[in-house]
């Protein structure tokens, strides 16, 4: 086995499946809110979950539209962002600009290394050719630690977005993390989104300004429309956070 091979080991034990009545209640509220506003979405999955409710989100326009509605109908819910180290400047002026206007104190989840003490241990940095090597250890890993003991968990992603997000639904399982996953966004097109953030105000990454639509972190991303910005020159368009590991649509 090789030394990726290796480090690419789950750290946690993970439920593939979830219970059947768990189950049976994803299907049924799947169907129920597929055409219900975030609000709705994102109040049923707050009072479903309770503290066992969390949002992870990397200031994309998505997710701070997301914090827009989350500070109306579950303000508490605890929402943290996989600081890697390699983030842009500008995405963490929006955490601040999010405290000032919602009065959301967005956690920075980071990896066990600092970037210095991670680019040391691998002669350089990893994101130049190992990218999937680098995402796990420095978001998939840190987002496994910041969901333990959650039973939901919030996303941002659109059906739009890649063939693999567009197999996604409103609720459904997450058998990578072993938790109930809430797309309130799912249904959604970029314009929707951003003429709602336009109307309503709401803080969003000054980088999009300047041609970049999709923003992940600063070596790994250049301008340009939808995802062809993030890893540019490499097939691969997704950190691992979201993508589908299991057959029946249990996760994505
Ligand atoms: S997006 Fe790039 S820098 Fe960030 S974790 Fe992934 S490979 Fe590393």
């Amino acid at each position: 086995m090789t030394r990726e091979a290796l480090t690419l080991v789950s750290p946690m034990p993970l439920r593939a499946e979830p219970a059947p009545e768990l189950a049976a209640e994803i299907e049924e509220q799947a169907i129920r809110l597929d055409q219900a506003d975030p609000e709705a979405i994102l109040g049923w999955a707050s009072e479903r979950f309770g503290s066992g409710l969390t949002m992870a989100t990397a200031f994309g326009v998505e997710g701070c539209l997301i914090l827009h509605f989350l500070s109306r109908v579950a303000p508490k819910t605890r929402v943290f962002n996989l600081d890697t180290g390699y983030q842009f400047a500008e995405t963490l002026d929006v955490r601040n600009r999010i405290r000032e206007k919602y009065g959301i104190d967005v956690e920075l989840v980071q990896p066990s290394t600092t970037v210095a003490e991670y680019e040391t241990e691998h002669g350089g940095p990893l994101h130049r050719h190992r990218p999937d090597q680098c995402c796990y250890d420095r978001k998939v890993v840190p987002l496994r630690r910041a969901v333990a003991g959650y039973t939901a968990w919030i996303s941002g992603i659109r059906a739009e977005e890649t063939d693999q997000r567009s197999r996604g639904r409103i609720i459904q399982w997450d058998a990578k993390f072993g938790l109930t996953k809430i797309n309130p966004l799912l249904n959604w097109n970029r314009k929707r989104v951003w003429s709602a953030v336009i109307s309503w105000n709401v803080p969003y990454n000054s980088l999009h300004d300047r041609g970049y639509e999709s923003i992940g972190c600063e070596p790994c991303t250049v301008p340009g429309a939808g995802r062809e910005g993030r890893w540019g020159g490499m097939a691969k368009k997704e950190c691992g956070l979201h993508v589908q590991e299991h057959e029946q649509g249990s996760g994505i």
